[in-house]
């Protein structure tokens, strides 16, 4: 509801429902903190909607909500740590999160949690959380993380199983567990800058959240296994996709997350600019008090040509960095869980005005140094999407026997033999 309150308010400028928010927010700060409810909530969410209202209104007191709630995660002080089915390490309350290093429990909790984590960490400037989320990351994208970004392999308890067990047939990977791992990753690029968690973001984003949801828009996948035989009911008692479920998160995320992606193309720090997702779009970014005026053109992930136009009739310096996806730099993720068995780079072409340019790779990123940018100025890169085949670590039981093909941002695994049926 908070989220939902500042994006209702930053969209139409009304205060109608973030007024609603505040007052339960502030009823929340009144039952809840030092000296008063040390209790923690079940499922983490509220921790990132209090960073939004702080953001929004500048009241310190949210954040310092939203800090509490993290800090008092795991923390024996002030309120029981009790293990159990729907407690302890299934909802990530069985240490503080400084002391954590892997990943456990149910995974959506999990990700919403680490997200808040990150906000407070980037806020306030506190530093106890950053080895403990470093380890968490290496954790999950290491060891527990499908190809397709899909994160929570076990069914039984939504969430985190053992290091290298990701079974095709039975992964959980809900929907929401692919959203709450984008909106982490997110974070830690913004926090970092390190180009890493954007290839989990877009690999996520075209594989295991895309999967939640029917090119039509009308029917979801709670969870997304990557094989099927065509008669399991694996999706919440169906087979296939369903229009709504008892437990509806997973759709209703799919509608917060969709007309939120604008926010996920473009990030800045000083005079840079740097352009983390190719999707068409035209979007101001506001400089040291200009406006930069893009335009991006693009039929990625079907094609790897992007065309940047420059739309300011003012000239604006600026250094633009375009973001080489992990899979054009035979990284397909960091670390070692996955890895392209051609070793060969798919070609990469940029021109700046028509003029070729030499692509040189730095840190993830094609940097086009400080220039002064204004209308009819054109960037135009290309990636070159061969299809790729894919294998992973040889721990990973399910996989023996089994490669995945990759084009551009998309995998599909494939299976020995299929024998396709309807569901
Ligand atoms: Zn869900």
């Amino acid at each position: 509801m908070y989220e939902a309150a500042v994006a209702h308010f930053q969209a139409t400028g009304e205060r109608s429902l973030l007024d609603v928010a505040l007052k339960n927010a502030d009823l929340i700060d009144q039952v809840f903190g030092p000296g008063k409810n040390m209790g923690v909530p079940g499922h983490q969410e509220i921790e990132i909607g209090l960073v939004k209202l702080y953001r929004t209104t500048g009241e310190i007191k949210y954040l310092d909500l939203a800090k509490f709630f993290v800090d008092q995660r795991g923390n024996g002080e002030g309120h029981n740590l009790v293990d159990g089915e729907y407690a302890g390490k299934y909802q990530q309350d069985h240490l503080p999160l400084a002391q954590q290093d892997e990943a456990v429990g149910h995974s959506v909790r999990a990700g919403y949690f680490y997200s808040g984590a990150t906000d407070v960490a980037a806020l306030t400037g506190e530093t106890a959380y950053d080895e403990a989320l470093d380890k968490i990351w290496e954790d999950i994208i290491h060891q527990k993380i499908y190809l397709t970004g899909g994160i929570g392999a076990e069914p039984k308890h939504e969430g985190f199983g053992p290091d290298y067990e990701l079974p095709n047939a039975t992964a959980y990977t809900e929907t929401c567990a692919a959203i709450a791992l984008m909106l982490w990753n997110h974070r830690m690029f913004l926090k970092s800058g390190n180009v890493k968690y954007m290839d989990v973001f877009e690999r996520t984003l075209y594989n295991g959240f895309l999967s939640g949801v029917s090119f039509e828009g009308n029917t979801f996948f709670y969870p997304n296994p990557l094989e099927t035989d065509g008669v399991g009911k694996f999706n919440q008692g169906v087979c296939g996709r369903s229009a709504w479920f008892d437990c509806s998160c997973c759709p209703v995320n799919v509608v917060r997350i969709l007309p939120s992606l604008p926010g996920y193309m473009y990030a800045t720090k000083g005079n840079e600019v740097y352009v983390n997702l190719y999707i068409s779009n035209t979007t101001e970014i506001l400089l040291k008090n200009k406006t930069l005026q893009l335009s991006q053109k693009t039929d990625y992930p079907w094609d790897g040509k992007v065309e940047i136009d420059v739309l300011n009739n003012e000239p604006i310096d600026a250094t633009i960095k375009l973001r080489v996806p992990g899979w054009a730099r035979n990284e397909v993720m960091d670390g070692d869980l996955y890895r392209y068995m051609d070793k060969e780079n798919p070609a990469i072409q940029l021109s700046v005005n028509g003029e070729s340019k030499n692509v040189s790779v730095e840190d993830g990123y094609i940097t086009l140094q400080n220039q002064s940018w204004k209308q009819n100025d054109k960037i135009v890169i290309a990636f070159e999407m061969p299809i790729r085949k894919v294998i992973s670590h040889e721990l990973v039981a399910a996989n023996i026997g089994k490669m995945a093909l990759e084009r551009g941002p998309w995998s599909t695994v494939l299976k020995k033999s299929t024998t396709p049926k309807v569901c």
